[in-house]
């Protein structure tokens, strides 16, 4: 199986005309939600048809509540640590009328995960285990070193790419998946050669698929997927590279693509037997399918959507 170990998050979404100006009240409207990197990846996997556990600590409230009955609903085993002392993690998401956002995200419980709260053998079971840096970065860590000494594929996305995150993190990662810019601040940080200029969002576009291949292999894991939004995503390997394009849909949304396509492709690689290539355009279309609906976990797709959008 699957085991995701990483942030719960409730989304408060609101939309208004405009930004509100300091002290400014604005009417408009709102939707709550369940959210977080590694909760949108965990059902991602499961309604891509991966078994799948997900594992993240909440407080003691009524956001914690919800996110339990959530995966009750949706029928997701999940392991909660409860930290009764912490707030579960929440999100005010501000969307104004052009689309844009303004977004303040408080991880609270998600800090707190220790190492005692992991599920040592469920992990030890696992096929993939799939982390991001939402969490609590030394029990995150310990948590790819568990899966990788039982057997399991490590998979990291490294986002958000904290100031504390530690690149050692990186020997305990078999896959890694950042998005561009996470990839432009990876490669400044850790395989950037002293007098080189600093790597850009811009010059990363123009790169010759050689040169990327090169700036992957810097970072010392076995495998980069770098994601590219609607050009799809890069594959990165020690024999070689792959682009494997995106699908054309009308996107409604894109926030979470990258969770649907992390999500999606572990459930291809448990599909397609270990196949990165086809595990990757199976994250693709996961990815494509979930942005062409608006939210974040609500908007992944199942197994049944996926098969058909792939037959088409
Ligand atoms: P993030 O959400 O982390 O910024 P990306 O924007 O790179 O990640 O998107 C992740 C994946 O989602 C891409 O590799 C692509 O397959 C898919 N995707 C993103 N945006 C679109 C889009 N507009 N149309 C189709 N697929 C998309």
């Amino acid at each position: 199986q699957v085991v995701v170990v990483g942030s719960y998050v409730t989304d408060l979404c609101f939309n208004c005309a405009h930004f509100p100006r300091p002290g400014e009240t604005l009417a408009g409207t709102s939707r709550t939600g369940p959210g977080g990197k590694g909760s949108n990846q965990a059902v991602a996997a499961a309604r891509a048809g991966a078994p799948t556990l997900y594992v993240g600590a909440i407080g003691n409230d009524a956001f914690g509540r919800e996110a339990q009955a959530f995966y009750e609903a949706e029928g997701i085993p999940a392991h909660w640590a409860i930290k009764p002392k912490q707030p579960t993690g929440a999100a005010a998401i501000l969307v104004n009328a052009e689309g844009q956002n303004q977004i303040i995200v408080a991880l609270a419980a998600n800090l707190h995960l220790r190492r005692d709260d992991l599920p040592i053998d469920a992990i030890d079971g696992a096929r993939i285990v799939i982390a991001q840096l939402e969490a609590d970065l030394p029990a995150t860590t310990h948590a790819l070193k568990l899966g990788r000494t039982a057997g399991a594929l490590t998979v990291l996305n490294p986002a958000p790419l904290r100031p504390d995150f530690q690149p050692a993190m990186l020997k305990h990662v078999d896959i890694l998946i950042p998005n561009e810019t996470e990839f432009v601040e990876l490669i400044n940080r850790l395989g950037h050669q002293p007098g080189q200029k600093p790597l850009t969002a811009k010059a990363l576009l123009k790169l010759a698929p050689a040169k990327l291949h090169a700036l992957c292999g810097t970072l010392g894991v076995p495998v980069v997927i770098v994601t590219l939004g609607q050009r799809g995503c890069f594959i990165s390997r020690a024999d070689g590279y792959l682009e494997i394009p995106a699908f054309t849909v009308d996107a409604v949304d894109t926030t979470g693509a990258g969770d649907a396509f992390v999500g999606g492709f572990a459930a291809g690689l448990l599909e397609h037997e270990g196949d990165l290539a086809a595990a990757a355009r199976h994250g693709c279309a996961v990815a494509a399918l979930s942005v062409t609906k608006p939210g974040t976990a609500p908007s992944m797709p199942t197994r049944t959507a996926v098969s058909r959008f792939l037959k088409k």
